[in-house]
């Protein structure tokens, strides 16, 4: 049985006003939800009072990003240390943006998923296939492809602390959401691929989100597919009415 993460990406929204009252606001109006697990990914600067703010509360948080070395010569960057010292648990890696528009590669994420785990963050590996590959039939390809790459060199006991999100880039902050049926074939492509490389009873037990476009007038819909175990949610994360109708559809 896999419970389900309702997992919130604020992206670069925010001040830390709001940032506090947001998070806030969500340990109120969440705190009697058990069916599934929760985190908040706020913008660094406001990761250790987002952190403060949850504390006690059934909510976890995690970074948008981390870079794969410990320390050093890395201007602008953050380290997974970093994070764990503040109370972050998690971390996304392999967004869509951070793969367009820094050019971050399968290699580099790959490395990245690596010091996550070896320094106790649970990393959310994104992955997904932009409109023109889905459109061309390369969709499947794309993702597997991706999902290949970034788990290269992992073990099973890896595998049991990563998370995958599915997010199909098109459906990303557009409006438009996979269909129900796409989503689950391209999640249950994914698992089946995740036992192809670490055995089928790992993969019935690896938690794969949905990403773009949730809301919540269709996370209802998508969460009744068998292959989805939860969302990453971007956009109507930000307001507290909203992102609690989607963690309590
Ligand atoms: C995301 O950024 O991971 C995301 C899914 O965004 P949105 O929900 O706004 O499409």
């Amino acid at each position: 049985m896999r419970r389900p993460l309702m997992a919130g990406n604020w992206k670069m929204n925010l001040d830390l006003r709001g940032a506090i009252q947001l998070a806030a606001g969500l340990k109120r109006e969440l705190s009697d939800v058990e069916a599934s697990d929760i985190a908040v990914f706020p913008p660094h600067p406001f990761l250790a009072d987002v952190c403060d703010t949850l504390k006690n509360s059934n909510i976890e948080v995690g970074a948008q990003n981390v870079h794969p070395e410990a320390k050093g010569a890395f201007t602008g960057e953050v380290a997974v240390p970093m994070l764990t010292s503040i109370g972050c648990q998690w971390v996304i890696i392999g967004h869509s943006e951070r793969r367009d528009l820094f050019a971050e590669t399968n290699e580099f994420l790959n490395s990245k998923l690596r010091a996550a785990l070896d320094g106790g963050l649970k990393p959310i590996l994104c992955v997904g296939e932009h409109l023109e590959e889905r459109e061309g039939g390369k969709a499947q390809d794309v993702v597997g492809s991706q999902v290949t790459a970034c788990l290269a060199g992992f073990t099973a006991a890896d595998m049991e602390k990563i998370t995958v999100a599915y997010e199909p880039v098109w459906a990303i902050g557009t409006g438009r959401t996979a269909t129900p049926e796409q989503a689950n074939e391209m999640h249950a492509m994914i698992r089946k691929l995740i036992g192809e490389l670490f055995g089928p009873s790992l993969a019935a037990t690896t938690r794969i989100l949905y990403g773009g476009s949730v809301k919540p007038s269709n996370v209802k819909a998508l969460m009744a597919e068998s292959e989805l175990d939860g969302a990453l949610v971007g956009g109507a994360s930000l307001k507290v009415e909203d992102f609690v109708l989607i963690v309590r559809n």
